[in-house]
């Protein structure tokens, strides 16, 4: 194996999935929901399929339909305008279009300002691009304890205590060296479930444009946001030109095996994106591509749907969490909710998770393997909630039990 690739021998999420079947725990690891996204867009992909539209390459950019309706879905939302054949790009999945974006925006030992934690793809596809990954950490704010108090109606929850992980503007602005090349932002956040505030990004927007550096941001839960608003970089002020967008199907329709993603971007970093993606994987995912443009165009009230139940969900876990004496960081997006460990008396959150299916039948993923730093974030553990309640209802049940 290249030395490059080392430190990335099995992902976390593979190997909790794993730890998960061969236990039979609940599965609050890997990050997919327990029930498939809208049955008229599952009957497409059928559709697409028995009717032969796709069976064969379609065009390596992606096909017409669902490149005018990414870029219909960004004006809608967005106010954003892409031309649908120069700026508009299918992938396999949001990580083709990460890894792609890197490949084609990377030379060998160029920096790259990143989030930390940080989803582990960042890292496998800026060591694969020979570059550098320099975090910046969003830490929790310095908040009193958490309460079970949530209310469903605020991050903040009814008592006001929950604490969230926030940008230091300062330690973001001493990571840029000559040698950075671009940003690498996810927001809404995941494993923290931040949703970066205009404050925030409008910092990191002023950086790129005073240092000439390109942004690829990753959105994939663009739709799962509870508090505050999800706001697209590429919608601030000189932003739309040095910005590379990406998102996937997976999360917004819960469809995460059919692994369409897309990329939105101004048409000389489209080029360079379509470069790399024609390498990786020409292209990919034919018939669902149909199922996929289909879904982007279901009413609003779908999406509000969503985020209603996950809204739930999250406030149903979360309080679980919270009765069985966990510190929880209630999540404002992202289908994740982060904890601490140590009110249970743990201090190390691998050691934790490897052992909580044995203990009480539920897996989560210990955020610790998401920081450069493995002392930051070794107490915090992660947990899914994009689960059926009778499920996170049975989750809460047995985490009480650890006591
Ligand atoms: N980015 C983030 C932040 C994610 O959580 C995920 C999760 N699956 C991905 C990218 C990958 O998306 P896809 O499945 O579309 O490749
Ligand atoms: N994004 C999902 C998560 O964070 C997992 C995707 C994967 O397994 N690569 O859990």
């Amino acid at each position: 194996l290249s030395s490059r690739l080392t430190p990335f021998v099995t992902t976390i999420f593979a190997e909790m999935s794993a730890l998960a079947v061969r236990t039979g725990a609940i599965n609050l690891g890997q990050g997919f929901p327990d029930t498939d996204g809208p049955a008229e867009v599952a009957e497409a992909a059928v559709r697409a399929v028995r009717e032969g539209r796709g069976n064969q390459y379609p065009p390596g950019p992606g096909i017409p339909e669902l490149r005018r309706a990414v870029a219909e879905h960004q004006r809608r939302w967005y106010g954003l305008e892409w031309d649908p054949e120069s700026e508009v790009l299918v992938t396999a999945g949001a990580t083709e279009a990460l890894a792609a974006a890197l490949l084609a925006l990377l030379e060998p030992g160029d920096e790259v300002v990143a989030l930390e934690p940080y989803y582990d793809s960042y890292a496998a596809g800026i060591a694969m691009a020979g570059a550098r990954r320099v975090p910046v950490t969003l830490r929790p704010e310095p908040a009193a304890a958490t309460g079970t108090g949530g209310t469903g109606t605020g991050a903040t929850g009814a008592a006001g205590t929950t604490p969230s992980y926030r940008l230091d503007l300062d330690e973001l602005r001493a990571a840029v060296t000559p040698a950075t090349r671009l940003i690498l932002l996810n927001s809404p956040h995941n494993p923290t479930g931040t949703v970066l505030n205009r404050t925030e990004l409008e910092a990191v927007a002023a950086l790129a444009r005073e240092r000439d550096l390109l942004v690829v941001t990753d959105e994939v839960y663009e739709h799962l946001v509870f508090d505050g608003e999800h706001i697209p970089i590429a919608t601030l002020p000189g932003m739309r030109e040095r910005t590379v967008s990406i998102s996937s199907a997976g999360k917004s329709y819960s469809f995460t095996g059919w692994k369409v993603g897309w990329v939105t971007a101004p048409a000389p970093l489209l080029a360079a994106v379509r470069t790399a993606k024609q390498y990786l994987t020409y292209v990919s995912s034919g018939p669902f591509q149909y199922a996929v443009a289909e879904a982007l165009a279901l009413p609003d009230s779908y999406l509000a749907g969503l985020r209603a139940d996950l809204l739930r969900k999250r406030d149903l876990l979360s309080d679980g969490l919270a009765e069985a004496g966990f510190r929880v960081f209630r999540p404002s997006g992202t289908y994740f909710v982060t904890a601490d460990i140590t009110p249970l008396g743990e201090k190390d959150g691998v050691a934790f998770c490897m052992s909580l299916p044995e203990r009480c039948g539920v897996v989560a993923v210990p955020t610790q393997v998401f920081y450069d730093d493995p002392d930051a974030g070794r107490s915090i553990v992660r947990f899914a909630f994009c689960k059926k309640d009778e499920v996170l209802r049975e989750a809460g049940a047995r985490l009480r039990r650890l006591g």
